[in-house]
């Protein structure tokens, strides 16, 4: 994730704030010092981390902390602040017909992400289409009409047609229909004259509302340079960093949107078309200081709960939220949390277990959550509707049924069921609350979240404290 270093780094020398409540020079010294260190391995252009460190060092020092507040969350707030501003707002994109053009080098993931963000919009309700204009590059065209289909949206390429202006112009008229039309371009190596050339004659024709200069976060400083030539031919009203998923630090990346004055519209973190989430910075920059990102949680926890109950028949989480909680809610919830990508992403959005702790834990701490889960889901199908439905009626006997069907140790079964008494004493906590709506659910979270956030794992999925 983009500038990951940062968030632990910078934790430990604030962590050494904790419990003073005044401030001295050498305090911001070492905390301005740590996030210049972190900026610059991560590839963030001198200049820009100089005049961020000033900055910080000089709000550290003048402002005086509003009454109440400790030494370190005084800084942590100034330094939020800053990064908020250094990363800016998200580029604005709202949800109504237009046309958009992706630009960017070859290999940075331009096709990959025309289908997410044609995904990603198709969830928001509009008819997104995916026009393909890469004359270039052989099976260019395989790749963004398999890529479309998997987001299930219109597609329109010509393999036949040499020309990319061309396919530009039929494109949009094929696909007429849509209310967001997304041009996917071609790219080269290196910015070569043909390719500026090429991709200033598809800008004047495809007129788009909105132009985004796709970025791999693993660019280096390099970024500026391409940055600023796109610039000058189409102009960049946005970027889309991609691959984040990696051991990537972004910095280059965040260099080239301060450079040219643009945004970050989208992330990507993966290779499905679900990989995808619309920049936010304060979001961001919480999760990247250990705050967590409950807004993005939320959404994604919804999303999994509801894709579970079409998945499902006869059920609802809302009836978890008031009825007995079972194992068959708990296996739904397990397959929800599957629905919701790799444990570390989710975990970093959570509040107090967001970087803090996933530092701490060894790296293949994930691995034998997820064995963990695999080895639940086979006990619970070993198990019989009325064990999952009244787990409370599985004594001894029947303990050692379930682990001989399954094939595990009776201990897995005593495990499986003390995770299940802990997430129902989590659900019970939840109940009262209503309709179930997760938002609220979510601030509930946070409000007992801070340090441990052992209880909201608990509701949050099966892999406990
Ligand atoms: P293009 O040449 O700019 O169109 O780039 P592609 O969309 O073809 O992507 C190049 C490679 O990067 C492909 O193998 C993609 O699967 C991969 N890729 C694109 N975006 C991501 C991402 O966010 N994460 C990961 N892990 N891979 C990605
Ligand atoms: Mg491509």
């Amino acid at each position: 994730m983009v500038l990951d270093n940062l968030g632990s780094s910078l934790r430990d020398s604030l962590d050494d704030l904790r419990g003073q409540s005044r401030i001295d020079e050498a305090d911001v010294d070492n905390v301005v010092r740590e996030i210049q260190r972190s900026l610059l391995s991560a590839d963030v252009e001198t200049g820009l981390v100089m005049q961020l460190s000033d900055d910080i060092e000089e709000r550290a020092l003048e402002e005086e902390p509003p009454g109440g507040t400790t030494a370190r969350d005084h800084v942590l707030r100034i330094v939020y602040e800053e990064l908020v501003e250094l990363v800016g707002d998200s580029t604005e994109l709202p949800l109504e017909e237009q046309t958009i053009m992706l630009a960017g080098l070859q290999g940075s993931g331009k096709t990959t992400s025309a289908a997410k963000m044609a995904w990603w919009f198709s969830k928001k309700g509009l008819r997104p289409a995916v026009i393909q204009t890469d004359t270039f590059r052989p099976g260019a065209f395989d790749q963004a009409e398999e890529m479309a289909g998997r987001a299930e949206v219109a597609f329109y390429g010509d393999p036949d047609c040499d020309d990319p202006v061309q396919i530009a112009r039929d494109g949009l008229a094929a696909t007429e229909d849509a209310d967001v039309h997304i041009v996917d371009t071609a790219g080269r190596h290196a910015l070569e004259d043909d390719l500026i050339a090429e991709i200033e004659e598809i800008d004047r024709v495809v007129d788009p509302d909105r132009s985004l200069l796709v970025l791999d976060a693993a660019i280096g400083q390099g970024a500026k340079d391409q940055a600023t030539e796109f610039e000058r031919a189409i102009g960049i009203d946005g970027v889309m960093i991609t691959k984040l998923d990696g051991t990537a630090k972004g910095g280059g990346a965040l260099t080239a949107v301060n450079e040219t004055d643009s945004s970050i519209a989208f992330l990507g973190s993966g290779e499905t078309v679900q990989d995808i989430e619309r920049f936010e910075a304060s979001g961001f920059i919480s999760r990247l200081l250990g705050m967590g990102d409950l807004q993005q949680l939320a959404e994604r926890v919804e999303r999994a709960m509801e894709e579970t109950e079409e998945a499902e028949d006869d059920w609802d989480p809302e009836d978890m939220m008031e009825g007995e909680f079972t194992l068959v809610d708990m296996r739904n919830q397990m397959k929800a949390m599957d629905r919701m990508g790799p444990l570390d992403q989710v975990m970093d959005m959570i509040p107090g277990l967001g970087g803090g702790l996933m530092d701490q834990l060894p790296d293949d701490a994930m691995d034998v959550t997820q064995d963990r889960m695999r080895d639940f889901e086979i006990v619970m199908d070993s198990m019989t509707d009325q064990e999952m439905t009244d787990p409370n009626r599985i004594g001894q006997e029947r303990k050692r049924r379930i682990a001989r069907g399954a094939g595990v140790e009776v201990d897995r079964i005593e495990e499986l069921l003390e995770q299940y008494r802990m997430m129902k004493r989590t659900m019970e906590q939840f109940q009262g609350m209503g309709d179930g709506d997760m938002q609220r659910m979510m601030q509930k979270l946070q409000q007992g979240g801070g340090g441990g956030g052992g209880g909201g794992m608990g509701g949050m999925g099966p892999f406990g404290d």
